[in-house]
């Protein structure tokens, strides 16, 4: 396998608290990754690390690529849908990379981005304010942007996290197509089913690496049993530390 992106040892931390911890192994390029583990596990951190978004505490991200060949979708509860734009011009920021942050967008671009709403089926949804979507159609739009990006490496924050089993389906099959494009695909996903039947690499995540490999030998149950033991123990640090928490003296 040829290594596209290699993490040596990384721990990333919040305030000097590691979200997470000394994790080491590597993505190939072309593969097609779920990243699973329980709430709090440090899933998002690490593809924030992965981009460059936040530095590592200890160890390293090693890869030669630059922030913008990374397609990002992050979770939604990140993004403000209440920013009053188009659905046309959400799609058209995929763009950014050819035009340049205040360049003039060529006609060709339009003509993509309408072409990419109408790949996610939405075609003439163009002048629609996305507030006024449903979650499954924003969600939607957002994979617009990515396919009009068109980047090399594609980094998913619970796609189909809250998202109508449709719409899923739908998505699940651009992120097929992305893969058998030789694109790299990095996703994080809470349901196991999705990951099991569509996720050939599995990276499973408690802070610390519970597993990274194959997702059939991955996602056993001793090892999701691990990882919901290792979440527990986190709570239970959790309550003896949090003065919040700690009974008055
Ligand atoms: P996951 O995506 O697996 O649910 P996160 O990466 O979001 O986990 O968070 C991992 C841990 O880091 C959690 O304990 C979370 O509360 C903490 N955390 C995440 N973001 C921040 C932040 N910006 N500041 C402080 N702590 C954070
Ligand atoms: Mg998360």
């Amino acid at each position: 396998m040829t290594p596209l992106i290699r993490l040596e040892n990384l721990t990333v931390a919040y305030n000097r608290h590691p979200a997470v911890h000394h994790v080491s192994g590597a993505f190939a390029s072309g593969s097609l990754t779920a990243i699973a583990g329980p709430n709090g596990a440090g899933k998002s951190t690490l593809l924030k690390a992965i981009m460059g978004e936040l530095r590592p505490a200890e160890g390293r991200v090693e890869h030669r690529l630059g922030r913008a060949e990374f397609g990002y979708l992050p979770q939604a509860a990140e993004i403000d849908r209440r920013f009053p734009i188009s659905v046309i011009d959400t799609v058209m920021l995929g763009a950014w990379k050819k035009t340049g942050a205040f360049g003039r967008i060529a006609p060709a671009e339009v003509k993509r981005a309408g072409e990419a709403l109408s790949a996610v089926g939405l075609e003439g949804f163009g002048r629609r304010h996305v507030g006024s979507l449903s979650a499954g159609q924003f969600q939607r739009v957002l994979f617009a942007r990515l396919l009009l990006q068109d980047a090399g490496i594609i980094l998913l924050d619970e796609p189909f996290t809250a998202i109508d089993a449709r719409t899923t389906r739908d998505l699940i099959d651009i992120v097929t197509r992305w893969h058998g494009e030789g694109r790299t695909v990095i996703a994080v996903l809470h349901d196991f089913e999705l990951v099991r039947t569509h996720f050939p690499q599995t990276l499973l995540l408690a802070r610390e690496l519970v597993g990274w490999g194959a997702t059939a030998d991955v996602m056993s149950s001793p090892n999701l049993l691990k990882a919901r033991a290792m979440a527990e123990r986190w709570d239970e640090d959790a309550a003896a530390c949090d003065p919040e928490q700690a009974p008055a003296a």
